[in-house]
């Protein structure tokens, strides 16, 4: 099941961020290391009571350079579009302002359950300032203080009490998880659509946290099982959402996390983009399965090069995605859409496959021997044995003389010899070296 999501909405300068910061849990430092990510970090994992939740903090959601009040309104909507539950920040030192009410207005009218918090209320007087709080109509006010860290532990009370029940799912080993990624217009609602539609037996459409089903399972003519992640965010496009570039990497990145194998969708007509290369980044990093999808083939006119100069571009821009495979094909025509379900099952296959340790130390002897390990400073790389430790991503633990010796490319010559023996096309690997004691 997806996590529910909490959003974080209020004035600048309010502390979102400070709270935001309080409330995140480990997955924040994952997304800092991502190039571009980094310095806005809006999205988190945090836990209380046991439960896990998502928290996004809409002040890091650039807006350029709109004005204030249509700042905080689009964060609002934001807020209102992807969240289950709205903690909506105000500060005791400045009171109750006009902005505060106006955001109150928008909050009040979704529907949605919004927890009130008076924040920098540092000391004991304050807290009693926080009655005036009630004339927003949104219930009682939390006090609270980011930077002393007080009145957190109620103000997560009151956010868990409202939290959907947790539904227990099993989660089912047996189903591939996979999302689309890919910028606005490149085609995902269409490929959703006809991939759908390809696939007779729909299983079920499992209500999210949300009132729309976030996932689509179904079951290809195998019996294999599918669980296709955001159907619903895919088809439904806020329209904030969609146009936020932040937002919408904060959401693809939810989705990569949830899912086995990434769908990376290009549009045939307009190449790769800064974000597309980001997003890329994200998924590789953390070990996903991925397909890079070239969308709206139908509208190319082609000779038999155009195949190829894609390709060349494609692994130009995203040279760390060799392994990627790529699939040229067209929602609107259909062409080559069956191919999608089958890629998704191999990549699948290559995720989970393990290679016995006496094959794979074949492998490594046999590399060696054609290219000797490389000596640094006059010491040269020890390499004793490799052997499989895990699965989604394969990762490989190789045992040598001193780890610093491993240098990345001799790194990668032994991925790739591993690579050109076994089948893992889509898949990512994880090379750690280990000094043998
Ligand atoms: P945001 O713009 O809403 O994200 O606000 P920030 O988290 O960046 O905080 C704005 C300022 O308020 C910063 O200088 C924080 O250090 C300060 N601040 C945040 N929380 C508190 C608090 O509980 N008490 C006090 N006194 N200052 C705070
Ligand atoms: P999304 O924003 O990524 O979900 O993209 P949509 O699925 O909404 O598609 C955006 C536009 O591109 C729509 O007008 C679609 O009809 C069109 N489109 C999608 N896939 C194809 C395709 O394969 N070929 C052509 N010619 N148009 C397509």
């Amino acid at each position: 099941m997806p996590n529910p999501v909490i959003a974080i909405v209020g004035r600048p300068n309010v502390g979102k961020s400070t709270i935001f910061n309080r409330l995140a849990g480990e997955r924040i430092s994952i997304v800092e290391d991502i190039p571009g990510v980094t310095r806005d970090r809006i999205y988190a994992e945090g836990e209380w009571l046991g439960r896990t939740f998502d928290i996004i903090d809409t002040g890091g959601i650039d807006l350029k350079d709109e004005p204030f009040m249509s700042q905080i309104k689009l964060q609002a909507q934001v807020a209102m579009e992807e969240a289950d539950i709205i903690i909506f920040i105000t500060s005791v030192r400045e009171g109750v302002t006009e902005g505060d009410e106006n955001v109150a207005r928008l909050l009040y009218q979704s529907g949605k359950p919004v927890i009130l918090a008076v924040n920098k209320a540092d000391n004991p007087e304050m807290r009693a300032d926080i009655f005036e709080f009630y004339s927003l109509g949104l219930g009682d006010p939390y006090p609270i203080s980011g930077s002393h860290g007080l009145g957190l532990g109620d103000l997560l009370d009151a956010v868990v009490a409202e939290l959907p029940p947790e539904e227990h799912f099993t989660d089912d080993e047996d189903v591939i998880n996979f999302c689309l990624i890919g910028r606005p217009n490149v085609g995902k609602s269409s490929l959703v659509n006809a991939i759908l539609g390809e696939e007779r037996v729909i299983v079920s459409d499992i209500a999210g946290t949300t009132r729309d089903a976030i996932d689509t399972t179904f079951t290809d003519s195998e019996g294999v099982k599918f669980r296709m992640i955001d159907t619903a965010g895919i088809r439904k496009k806020g329209k904030v959402t969609e146009s936020t570039e932040k937002f919408s990497v904060m959401r693809a990145i939810r989705a990569i996390d949830r899912s086995d194998v990434v769908l990376m969708i290009l549009n045939a007509e307009e190449g790769i983009r800064e974000q597309d290369k980001r997003v890329a980044g994200y998924a590789h990093e953390a070990g996903k399965g991925i397909v890079i999808i070239v969308n709206k083939w139908d509208k190319l006119e082609k000779d038999n090069h155009t195949m190829n100069k894609f390709e060349t571009d494609i692994r130009d821009e995203f040279q760390y995605l060799s392994y990627a495979p790529i699939l040229y094909v067209s929602a609107l025509t259909k062409q080559r859409l069956v191919q999608i379900p089958d890629k998704i099952k191999e990549v699948s296959k290559s995720q989970n496959q393990r290679i016995s340790s006496s094959l794979l130390n074949d492998v490594l002897m046999d590399a060696i021997a054609r290219n000797p390990t490389p000596t640094d400073k006059g010491r040269r790389l020890k390499i004793y044995y490799i052997t499989q430790v895990g699965v989604k991503p394969p990762t490989f633990v190789l045992f040598v003389n001193d780890p610093e010796l491993l240098h990345f490319s001799y790194e990668r010559f032994i991925e790739n010899q591993i690579r050109n023996t076994f089948n893992f096309e889509g898949t990512p690997f994880k090379v750690i070296a280990r000094q043998k004691k």
